[in-house]
């Protein structure tokens, strides 16, 4: 199913929400946006790697202080995240943004 957004709200310590044509409703937080980052580099070729858990590792704090430096939109179809980790190459089409919304009615889908 397509769609195309009605409104987006951008928060950039929080994440992204997003009311939708057809009226449905996303939220999307900054770490779920950031692991659903659709680039290359992101989606790789050896599939989805495992979420780094090893102690010392000196990203973990990068992480959880996680935020949107600017958004900017591409055409009428996508937006570019710059984030604070220093990745800006991922374009989120709505296409993807609509294909992972997390919601209970699009996860149980
Ligand atoms: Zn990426
Ligand atoms: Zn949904």
């Amino acid at each position: 199913m397509q769609s195309d957004p009605e409104h987006i709200a951008i928060s950039k310590s929080k994440g992204i929400h997003i009311d939708w044509k057809d009226g449905h409703h996303s939220d999307y937080g900054l770490v779920y946006l950031r692991d659903h980052c659709p680039c290359a580099t992101c989606t790789g070729s050896h599939g989805t790697p495992p979420r780094a858990h090893e102690s010392g590792n000196p990203f973990q704090m990068f992480k959880a202080a996680l935020k949107i430096n600017s958004i900017e939109p591409i055409g009428n179809y996508a937006i570019k995240i710059d984030w604070s980790d220093g990745h800006s190459t991922g374009l989120y089409s709505w296409d993807h943004l609509r294909k992972v919304c997390p919601c209970g009615e699009c996860v149980r889908a």
